[in-house]
């Protein structure tokens, strides 16, 4: 048998015309924020049906991007799953807002809409919910609760890009949602995010947001032949740039192709591991197109950390997504957070883990992990 190689849990899919894309923008007068930036943008708000789309230089500024469009400041508390990585959460502390962790559904790992109802005050300004794993959120019921408690709705839609709920792509299932093109993602420009929202008011804000607070953008100057600028509020370097936006298009043309993929292999291993007992996928929602950024599963007994040595002996690159938000050691000191404020995701993270999944990944490579699944003591 063929020496093992390291198997990682996700990895990105390059190919000679993404290359070819990134090496015609070197060739050309724009390598930061220029035509390829607008193409991609246009791109990606057609992909997902929405009218405008920002892009930003990582998935982290799209969201700080997003909770500054949603007028988050000091005082303002924004509703949100522990089940997610660090960023999700940061964005409302960059801005002096309070993230308030509401408890996931058991069966999905999803934000629990009812858990969300329960932790609305006269403070609650925003609901921030998460696609874990690549499903998205129950919108239908985080929407309904928005409108009567008047709150924005934000998606953290970092694993979904490509995933739909009842026909509807993420994307346009909340007021300002946000990608990322991080290359374990579903599509990736190396570092990249995007904030899409139907709001042109929203869009104009991002824009401004992402460069600096400036009120208008040097094609826009040149365009006026005139030199004048107005930083109207503080803002970032936010901007992607062209390099990063060739390789995005080239990627988007791929992406729908991808999620089938992703799809296939899922549903190889849902058969595969079927057999297995201490071994449970996560459910589905009725009516997702799931984007299967991860594939997750329950390992029962106590026995994950386990069965986590024991893969990556076999060098196979499991992980874990994620260790509750809450638990980390700057928000136990900054919010007093601690064990017992999610249930459902605190133990949820102790059976948790993350199989390889990427649209490369062959049928020989699954049964690869299943079959040193099968040979681990329980
Ligand atoms: C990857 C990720 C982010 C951050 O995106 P970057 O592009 O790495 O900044 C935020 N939220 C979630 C859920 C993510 O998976």
């Amino acid at each position: 048998m063929a020496a093992k190689t390291d198997l990682p849990y996700g990895r990105q899919q390059i190919d000679e015309e993404d290359i070819a894309a990134v090496v015609e923008v070197l060739r050309s007068d724009w390598l930061t924020t220029g035509p390829k930036v607008l193409i991609f943008e246009k791109a990606i708000a057609d992909f997902v049906g929405c009218r405008h789309a920002v892009a930003v230089s990582s998935g982290t500024a799209a969201l700080h991007a997003a909770a500054t469009a949603a007028n988050i400041g000091p005082g303002d508390e924004v509703i949100l799953p522990p089940l997610t990585f660090v960023a999700t959460a940061n964005a409302v502390l960059y801005l002096g807002g309070t993230p308030v962790f509401a408890d996931i559904d058991p069966a999905t790992l999803l934000i629990d809409p009812a858990a969300v109802e329960a932790k609305i005050t006269p403070r609650t300004k925003a609901i921030l919910a998460v696609d874990y794993a690549g499903q998205p959120c129950d919108y239908q019921a985080l929407q309904e609760l928005a409108m009567r408690h008047k709150l924005q709705l934000l998606a953290d839609a970092s694993h979904s890009l490509g995933a739909s709920d009842q026909e509807q792509a993420c994307g346009r299932l909340a007021d300002l949602t946000t990608f990322s093109f991080h290359p374990v993602k579903p599509l990736t420009c190396g570092e990249g995010g995007m904030v899409a929202t139907d709001s042109a008011e929203h869009a104009e804000r991002l824009r401004r947001f992402r460069n600096h607070g400036i009120n208008l953008d040097f094609r826009q100057r040149q365009q006026r032949g005139s030199h004048y600028y107005d930083m109207v509020e503080l803002g970032y370097n936010y901007r992607m740039t062209d390099l990063q936006a060739a390789l995005g298009n080239s990627q988007l043309k791929k992406l729908s192709d991808w999620i089938v993929r992703r799809q296939q292999l899922a549903a190889f291993y849902d058969q595969a591991l079927a057999a297995i007992s201490g071994i449970r996928p996560l459910a589905l929602r009725q009516s997702v197109g799931h984007g299967y950024h991860l594939y997750v599963v329950r390992v029962a007994n106590g026995q994950r950390d386990r069965l986590f040595d024991w893969l990556r002996q076999h060098r196979i690159g499991v992980n874990v997504h994620y260790p509750p938000v809450h638990l980390h050691s700057y928000y136990r000191q900054t919010l007093g957070s601690k064990e017992g404020l999610c249930p459902i995701a605190e133990s949820a993270a102790q059976e948790i883990l993350s199989l390889p999944l990427f649209p490369g990944l062959s049928e020989q490579d699954i049964q690869r992990v299943v079959e040193a699944i099968e040979s681990f003591s329980w």
